[in-house]
């Protein structure tokens, strides 16, 4: 990796109140982003963090932050849309199978959440470490910021989604962003998806179920993508829509992680569900207990802490699986395994991108200080499209264009009078045969008058001459129509095509 790229891993002077980290000395030596990654995916897989021990992997954060940071920094100039697909955790789940409790409990605030469609647009959450104990919130989009706390944070989210989505059921594919920075939480960006459902609700479209599998294949389709699958300990998971939709892109399920929610409702066969593992989760299974009602963040962890070590059938389910906690270190494992993976990739193709923009920019007249330059500059470029257009149009040279077919105009207009030819042939009034002799006659007849023989009266030539003009003028109207509105477009192409 080229030394542009270290400036990412370069730690901003943070130091943590809780743990020191590998990066906290000023003078440290860089270390490349590829390496840094590798240190912590290999050296990061030992037994699940206590529950008590908030804040959760403090080291791990400090190392993948600038990395997480500048990801995210990407996505928001919208990379995505130049093609540029970024690795991302994306939450998908069956309608109220618990994907908003799930980033509820991995974020430790309240989400909206309920029966019926709560989520309605992709919501980006960026969870962040922060060392102040007041956590800071905010929201982005439609290009502004919002701030809120943990008090309105699930008001302030509705009230962005009823600006984006409208104020129905309706759903869009315009993102929000929700940033949490909190002391304690894992450095994470994940993004939730509406809720897959198969029947429309009052009010809502109905073709809802299209909308929705749109917006969540768009997200778990990229290569990239990690995709947590959220599914209830209650149902069957070969019935989940979620299940059906993430096989699709990811087959053997190498980049699919499952959490089951609702271990507290359905704690039966629970143990074999995910041994047996009938649905291909190649990244495993982690069972989990959100938080119930009005329980607040540090009882729901204990509650599912005792839940799992003293129920008969849960404390049963090795310990390496359960919890959210557990959960947080797995994503943050998964998320810089898929950094150190794809991060030399979006490098490479960040720069063949700069680099093709450059070049087009270098194409452009330079800076101008005064009218004169500006005017030289304006007849440059209107003398090189005059000469450009003198060869297409006038001599029929093609060389500045050899695999536009569009550009080769004199072919181009010999094909459209060949066909306006063909255009007048075959219109009604071009057609010989028809009643031409019975009009003529009925013609002459109403022409009748004293004249010499054997000359046509000039009424009844003129009354014949002027239908069939009048019979084809369209055409005529059409053709050059049809004309101008090409070289319309050749003319602005040629001034378009870099001088
Ligand atoms: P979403 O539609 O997938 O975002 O689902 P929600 O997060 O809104 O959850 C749907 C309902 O399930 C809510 O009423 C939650 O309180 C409830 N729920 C989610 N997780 C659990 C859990 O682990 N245990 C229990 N008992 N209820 C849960
Ligand atoms: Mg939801």
């Amino acid at each position: 990796m080229s030394g542009s790229n270290q400036r990412f891993i370069k730690p901003s002077n943070g130091k943590r109140g809780h743990k020191s980290s590998d990066y906290e000395e000023d003078h440290l030596p860089l270390v490349s982003a590829e390496e840094n990654l590798h240190a912590l995916v290999i050296g990061d897989e030992d037994q699940p963090t206590p529950i008590q021990s908030m804040p959760m992997m403090a080291s791990f954060n400090d190392s993948i932050r600038p990395i997480l940071d500048a990801v995210d920094q990407l996505r928001n100039l919208m990379v995505m849309k130049e093609g540029i697909q970024l690795p991302t955790i994306v939450v998908v789940g069956d309608q109220s199978s618990g994907k908003s409790s799930v980033l509820e409990s991995l974020a430790g605030i309240s989400l909206p959440r309920g029966q019926g469609i709560c989520t309605r647009v992709p919501l980006i959450m960026r969870l962040q470490h922060n060392t102040s104990l007041i956590p800071e919130i905010f929201l982005e989009f439609n290009g502004k910021t919002i701030q809120t706390d943990e008090a309105n944070v699930a008001d302030a989210i509705n009230t962005a989604t009823e600006e984006i989505a409208g104020g129905g059921k309706g759903i869009s594919d315009a993102p929000l962003t929700l940033v949490v920075k909190k002391n304690g939480l894992p450095d994470l960006t994940m993004v939730d998806l509406p809720g897959i459902t198969r029947v429309p609700v009052h009010g809502q479209p109905d073709n809802i179920y299209e909308q929705i599998a749109a917006i969540v294949m768009q997200y778990i389709q990229p290569e990239e993508s990690i995709i947590l699958n959220v599914l209830p300990a209650s149902v069957d998971f070969t019935t989940c829509e979620s299940i059906r939709m993430s096989r699709q892109v990811d087959k053997t399920g190498q980049r699919t992680l499952a959490v089951v929610t609702k271990a507290d409702k359905a704690p039966e066969g629970l143990l074999e569900k995910v041994t047996a593992d009938d649905v291909n989760i190649g990244l495993g299974y982690v069972c989990v207990r959100n938080r119930i009602g009005d329980e607040s963040y540090e009882n729901a962890r204990m509650e599912e802490a005792n839940l799992f070590a003293t129920h008969p059938l849960l404390s049963r389910i090795d310990k390496s699986i359960v919890g959210i906690p557990v959960l947080a270190k797995k994503l943050m494992h998964i998320q810089a395994t898929i950094m150190a993976k794809c991060w030399p990739e979006i490098v490479g193709k960040i720069n063949e991108k700069l680099n093709g923009n450059v070049e087009e920019l270098n194409r452009m007249p330079k800076a101008m200080s005064s009218v004169a330059e500006f005017l030289t500059a304006f007849m440059q470029v209107i003398g090189s499209a005059k000469d450009s257009l003198r060869k297409t149009l006038v001599r029929g040279e093609y060389d500045e264009y050899p695999d536009d077919r569009n550009m080769h105009c004199v072919a181009r207009v010999a094909e459209m009078f060949n066909q306006y030819s063909a255009d007048l042939l075959n219109c009604p009034e071009g057609d010989h045969t028809r009643n031409f002799l019975m009009d003529e006659i009925r013609i002459l007849e109403e022409a009748k008058a004293i004249e010499l023989p054997n000359f046509l009266p000039r009424l009844a030539f003129l009354s014949l001459l002027q239908r069939k003009v009048e019979g084809v003028s369209h055409l005529l109207f059409g053709f050059v129509e049809k004309v101008w509105a090409y070289f319309d477009n050749v003319v602005l192409s040629v001034f378009d095509a870099p001088h």
